[in-house]
């Protein structure tokens, strides 16, 4: 089984107002392998975050299927959701909140059981362990990425979904954000992320799936994929 298949996904936007109505997904296809570091790489309005908002049940789509850890959103919605961590663009932290409690909360609402909470290793796994008792809004810009990548590790997913984790933050952030995406997938998740930087899904991805105007354009291994570019 894949870690997440779609068939034919399809979404359009209801005209709303003056806007019109959207197709956003034109009938997606994908298959992305349990262990990999996936990039969904494409510009603004390809339909990104689209595709993820499907995925973490937040957008509802028009047609077509999804399975995320073999489970299909439709029969088993809660528990596909339970198999996918997701790390939405904007940093919706509680600014009076610390690392702990957030951590706590979150684990508390995806019903983990106190004794099987990670918080002290997910703090050190994002690098935050220093700043475990300080305020969400005296932390950096990186250390609340790092720490919204914790809070959507802490029911222990197989799958973890990053919408633009580096939109907009400077190339020593990216790197850093970059080293601590990759120690969780080389420690056995499966990680999906959309960017539009072609050098970010080439520095980290394995494989890569172009998405534009709501189509998948190409998808391979990335070197494969990089000498047909
Ligand atoms: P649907 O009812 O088709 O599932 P949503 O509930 O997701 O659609 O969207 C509700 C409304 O939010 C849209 O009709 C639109 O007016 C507005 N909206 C939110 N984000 C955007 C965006 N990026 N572009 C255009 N409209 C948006
Ligand atoms: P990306 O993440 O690749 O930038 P999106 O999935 O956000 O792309 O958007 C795909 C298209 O759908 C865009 O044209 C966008 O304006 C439109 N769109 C996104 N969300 C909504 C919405 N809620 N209502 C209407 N249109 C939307």
């Amino acid at each position: 089984d894949a870690a997440v298949e779609v068939r034919d996904l399809r979404k359009t936007y209801k005209a709303s107002g003056k806007a019109p109505a959207k197709e956003a997904l034109k009938g997606i296809s994908l298959a992305i392998p349990r262990g990999s570091l996936y990039g969904l790489l494409g510009p603004n309005g390809a339909g990104k975050s689209t595709f993820i908002n499907i995925l973490a049940g937040l957008v509802n789509k028009t047609s077509g299927t999804a399975r995320i850890w073999g489970i299909d959103i439709d029969q088993a919605p809660r528990s596909a959701r339970a198999a996918i961590g997701v790390v939405p663009q904007e940093l919706n932290l509680d600014p009076f909140f610390t690392p702990r409690e957030l951590l706590d909360l979150q684990a508390g609402l995806y019903g983990v059981p106190k004794a099987e909470r990670q918080t002290e290793r997910l703090l050190e796994a994002v690098g935050l362990k220093d700043k475990a008792n300080a305020y969400a809004r005296t932390l950096s810009g990186g250390m609340r990425r790092r720490l919204m990548v914790a809070k959507a590790m802490v029911h222990a997913p197989p799958v973890l979904v990053l919408d633009e984790p580096t939109a907009g933050v400077d190339v020593e952030l990216r790197q850093m954000l970059w080293a601590h995406v990759r120690d969780l997938n080389k420690a056995g998740t499966t990680v999906v992320l959309t960017t539009h930087y072609l050098e970010e899904a080439q520095e980290l991805c394995d494989t890569i799936a172009i998405v534009n105007h709501g189509q998948v354009v190409a998808c391979d291994a990335t070197e494969n994929l990089l000498r047909t570019l």
